[in-house]
């Protein structure tokens, strides 16, 4: 598997204004290294206590996406380490975020994630309870929501396609309203199976990791964090 060769190759397949976050969960430092020499600055990781390992053993300026499951009792380790979290999916946990980074005079760049095929297995929120959390995101002082992200269900083409266009939508309607604290910018979806169709439908992030690392001999799970 030729990291560099699939990631080069990747970036430059991509439309301009979309962000590539290489997802480098379960993979050594030296992997990410590679990438980063390549001119690679956005990384992905699922579980907290990974990503503080990498952040701290790797350069300064690489920008950490955190997109597992986020529980409230991690949140205070991720102040200041990461760019993005692309996992608020809860008031409780909104709630634990605005005071660990206040506590440090930090803010945090989150995204909503939708739970957009309303599977169990899947942490996000339902479009029905969006307007909830977007009443507690507007009385926060240190929590800028920069938009959406979504893990799509299993499927073929034509289900992928429904999804992503289904959260296309909540994007646009949200885009045209105007709320304190939150700004439509970034519209995470889309993996490495998936990455083309979403880009067709609108994300302008994706979140590669198999595809440019090779597949994972660990139990990659989607959910932990
Ligand atoms: C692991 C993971 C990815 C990357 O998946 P690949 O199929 O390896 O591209 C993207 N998003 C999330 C939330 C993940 O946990």
């Amino acid at each position: 598997m030729d990291i560099e060769e699939n990631i080069i190759k990747l970036r430059r397949s991509l439309p301009k204004d979309v962000t590539l976050v290489a997802v480098s969960k379960t993979k050594p430092i030296e992997d990410i290294e590679i990438a980063y020499k390549t001119g690679q600055r956005d990384f992905g990781e699922n579980k907290v206590q990974e990503l503080i390992d990498k952040e701290k053993s790797l350069e300064k300026d690489i920008r950490w996406h955190f997109i597992g499951s986020l529980q409230t009792n991690k949140v205070k380790y991720l102040v200041g380490k990461v760019h993005l979290i692309h996992s608020l999916s809860s008031i409780k946990l909104l709630n634990k975020i605005e005071s660990e980074f206040s506590k440090k005079n930090c803010t945090a760049n989150l995204l909503i994630q939708i739970n957009i095929g309303k599977e169990e297995s899947k942490s996000g929120i339902f479009e029905e309870e969006l307007n909830d959390l977007i009443n507690e995101i507007e009385i926060c002082n240190n929590c800028k929501v920069k938009g959406l992200m979504a893990i799509i269900p299993k499927g073929n083409e034509n289900t992928n396609r429904y999804y992503f266009k289904k959260m296309k939508n909540i994007y646009d309607d949200l885009s045209k309203k105007s709320y304190k604290n939150i700004s439509m910018e970034i519209l995470s979806m889309g993996m490495t199976n998936d990455y083309e169709i979403a880009i067709e439908e609108g994300s302008n992030l994706i979140r590669v990791g198999e595809g440019i690392f090779g597949k994972r001999n660990v139990v990659g799970g989607l959910k932990n964090g």
